[in-house]
């Protein structure tokens, strides 16, 4: 199987002109998010799910993939980044404006898969379809040898077409594909975005318990229901999911509960988690490097073993060495260490989330504080412990 790094047909890259009309947060190919640094030199996607991201970036009238600048130089700013660390920082390749699947895309996805691993970098890439994977993609997913790689296969089983106009089967079938030819690389079932009412029957339960037994593991997420996709639902007829929007996602509490409920039992299903690095790491035998160990309540799911390789990997920082980093970033206000996570004033998520990673410990900010059980989640469909919805 060659695995050139030469791309045959190679997309066009945008003019100067169309990239600088483009919203400056689409614009820009690196954004550190919780689960790593994401480079995203191509956007623009045909596949039309009405819960996309691209919504937020005014960028979803865009059906054609096109590059805001080459794979060399998005590997040379993603390398020379000031958050990025070699075989530390956590990397996410295309999951914000496109997939990287798509036939179009995905030589451009293996040419910098390809270019960062014979830089010999170990770094986390994690890579998130819900398109078409063949077996001859996996021969090039598993030709890597330093990066550990995770492809994380989207399935919602959600049969509204205007919602969800791919078909879930696509997702299933690659993720079989993946799990049967994995070797080097790993697979995630990425089960969501789930709506309660939209897809968690009991079928659409029974359907992820049945695929999880073709991955690595499996991670469940909530919907993210900001004003921008609220918009779209509402000026398409969709039924709308929730009656507010918030800044986190949304994974009501009672669906929660019949999920964990189902996936119980005699350890015949795939082990489940609540968090993308979680499952990234368990697939891998590694302890979670985003720290959740110290939100102890997460981890009540957790296989045993993977509890131990937390519980081992995870050491409270000393105060005095996060300080300094974080003055160094810019922190303002009190700096605290406590037994569930660092917390600091006046740092924006990119200085927290290098800090998590870095510290392999989590970093709230003072502003935002994480409700107890809620998991970092938006409140929506959730009672606080006395039986009130937190505010
Ligand atoms: S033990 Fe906790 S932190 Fe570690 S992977 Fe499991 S849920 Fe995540």
């Amino acid at each position: 199987m060659s695995t050139s790094t030469s791309v045959r047909r190679a997309l066009p890259i945008l003019p100067v002109e169309q990239i600088s009309s483009m919203k400056p947060e689409l614009a820009d190919v690196i954004e550190y998010r919780k689960s790593g640094l994401s480079l995203n030199w191509v956007v623009g996607c045909p596949l039309e799910c009405g819960y996309c991201v691209r919504h937020l970036f005014d960028n979803f009238e865009m059906k054609a993939p096109r590059r805001l600048m080459s794979d060399e130089e998005a590997v040379s700013q993603l390398v020379s980044h000031r958050y990025f660390v070699a075989h530390k920082t956590p990397i996410q390749l295309l999951n914000r404006a496109t997939d990287p699947m798509l036939p179009v895309v995905k030589p451009h996805l293996f040419n910098v898969l390809r270019q960062l691993d014979e830089r010999g970098l170990t770094n986390h890439v994690l890579v998130i379809t819900r398109w078409r994977v063949e077996p001859e993609d996996c021969a090039v997913l598993n030709s890597f040898k330093n990066l550990r790689l995770t492809v994380l296969v989207t399935h919602s089983n959600i049969a509204n077409p205007k919602i969800e106009p791919v078909d879930s089967a696509i997702a299933a079938k690659s993720l079989r594909t993946l799990f049967d030819h994995a070797e080097r690389y790993r697979t995630v079932l990425y089960w969501r975005p789930i709506v309660p009412g939209l897809n968690d029957s009991n079928a659409d339960i029974a359907r992820a318990r049945e695929l999880s037994q073709h991955a690595h593991a499996t991670v469940f997420t909530g919907l993210f229901f900001r004003n921008e996709i609220a918009a779209y639902y509402e000026s398409h007829g969709l039924p709308m999911p929730y009656d507010e929007t918030a800044r986190r996602k949304i994974m009501p509490e009672e669906a929660e509960q019949r999920i964990l409920t189902a996936f119980e039992g005699d350890g015949s299903w795939g082990a489940l988690f609540r968090k993308t690095s979680c499952g990234v790491a368990y697939a891998h035998g590694e302890a979670d490097y985003n720290g959740h160990y110290g939100i102890r309540e997460l981890c009540d799911i957790c296989p045993p073993e993977q509890i131990a390789r937390c519980a081992g990997a995870w050491v409270q920082p000393d105060l005095a060495a996060v300080t300094q980093e974080a003055r160094e970033l810019g922190a303002v206000g009190d700096i605290e260490v406590n037994d569930r996570a660092i917390v600091v004033e006046g740092l924006d998520e990119p200085p927290r989330y290098y800090l998590q990673h870095g510290f392999g410990y989590q970093c709230h900010d003072r502003a935002k504080p994480h409700h107890h059980r809620q998991h970092g989640r938006a409140p929506i469909g959730w009672k606080a412990e006395n039986g009130t919805t937190p505010a």
